[in-house]
């Protein structure tokens, strides 16, 4: 009797267990779009610092706004707000460099998730 409750138990953790993993990885369905758009998608005819700059150099947030830019040295770089454009003119290198750490995170999932697909 005794190995009954168990076996029992065992099955009541592997199911509970199971449940809460296909919970979690439901979760990451795609909703958490880049809000923003990539300097690229500004066509102002300028150089872009980073075509594919999603994020601020200065805060890290996306929602970058055409008008809110600085023409750098290696091309154009925009900003999220005011402020942020106002601080990276003080600190262009300081914040250059700390966009290609920023850069190096992936703003979008990878599209190549999934299991089994064949
Ligand atoms: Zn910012």
């Amino acid at each position: 009797m005794k190995r009954l409750i168990l076996g029992i138990l065992c099955v009541g953790l592997v199911a509970f267990v199971a449940a809460g993993c296909e919970k979690s990885g439901s979760d990451s369905d795609g909703q958490t779009q880049p809000q923003g758009r990539p300097a690229m998608s500004f066509q102002d005819g300028a150089k872009n610092y980073d075509d594919m700059q999603f994020v601020c150099p200065v805060c890290g947030k996306e929602g970058l706004k055409q008008e809110l830019h600085v023409d750098t040295d290696q091309g154009r770089v925009y900003f999220d707000k005011q402020e942020c454009m106002e601080e990276f003119k003080g600190n262009e290198q300081k914040y250059l460099q700390k966009y290609q750490q920023l850069k190096r995170q992936p703003a979008m999932p990878d599209q190549g998730q999934g299991g089994g697909g064949s």
